[in-house]
């Protein structure tokens, strides 16, 4: 590469770490320039690094068949072209790791949620050595007041959905696609997502979850690449960079719809039997 190109891609790559990109893949096409591939996600840090997961296997039914079914979805391209170093890269203290991430995310005026009305960024909280990580959307009022991720009524499901599993909160780690509240709580928008995604790939990245669980479509499709149903992303394990993830309603959607709550309960039962867990014994 001649001199004056080299010096062009150090600036462009010094931007890029500007806004807290870190990571640069060679991008196999895989469909003609301008035109997604079918059931590619828009919004996906999956998509911007140029993989997607397959589905090509029926639903199963039940727990105990759904973990024969693990999906290969996250083996990014491995030619990592101009891997810049981040400030976590060097460390081996996943919670000092942490802190240097949020640190580099600072008072984030990356993107327009940042001037809708958020109050606080909610970076996500838990054990950095958690094994198994939840990945909700994006902060609603009561965390965008509190500055922690899912304290609020969806909060308070998880919370049992966690105790469920013979876990407690503390052990987990819980983070959302966008750190910010989009306004009236709407569904966070794909150049947000694409902003700010790339701060949650660190938390995985530095936490190295043994299980992921996406709660709802719009974490699963944008972990994932994909823009499927959540009849197709659940109940099943899809390989996220060498981590496994399991999809799961959201518990919104639950408080909405009990009546799914013991489909959730399957999903959770996949990752618990993963994990080696136990359901929580009720009290006498
Ligand atoms: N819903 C989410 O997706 N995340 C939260 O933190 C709270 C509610």
């Amino acid at each position: 590469m001649d001199p004056h190109t080299q010096q062009l891609l150090a600036a462009r790559l010094q931007y890029y770490r500007d806004l807290g990109i870190y990571d640069f893949y060679r991008r196999e096409l895989l469909s003609p320039p301008g035109q997604a591939p079918p059931g590619a996600s828009e919004c996906s840090p999956a998509r911007s690094a140029g993989y997607q997961a397959q589905i090509n296997e029926p639903v199963p039914s039940g727990a105990a068949e759904v973990k024969e079914s693990v999906i290969s979805a996250g083996v990014p391209t491995p030619e990592d072209l101009f891997a810049a170093p981040k400030p976590e890269a060097a460390v081996t203290d996943p919670a000092e790791a942490l802190r240097l991430i949020q640190e580099d995310l600072g008072e984030c005026t990356r993107c327009v949620l940042s001037r809708l009305g958020r109050k606080t960024i909610v970076f996500g909280e838990g054990n950095p050595n958690a094994e198994l990580m939840f990945v909700g959307e994006g902060p609603g009022a009561d965390e965008d007041e509190q500055g922690r991720p899912f304290v609020g009524r969806a909060g308070q499901l998880l919370n049992k959905m966690i105790e469920a599993m013979g876990l407690q909160r503390e052990r987990v780690y819980i983070a959302n696609v966008v750190k910010c509240r989009p306004p009236g709580n709407r569904t966070p928008e794909s150049e947000e997502i694409e902003t700010c995604s790339p701060f949650l790939l660190r938390q995985i990245a530095v936490i190295q979850p043994k299980a992921i669980v996406a709660l709802g479509a719009v974490a699963a499709r944008c972990l994932l690449g994909l823009n499927e149903s959540m009849a197709k992303l659940r109940g099943r394990w899809f390989d996220f960079r060498g981590t496994r993830l399991a999809v799961t309603y959201h518990p919104a959607f639950l408080l909405r719809d009990p009546r799914q709550k013991k489909e959730a309960w399957k999903d959770l039962q996949m990752v618990m039997e993963y994990l080696g867990l136990k359901p929580r014994r009720r009290a006498e």
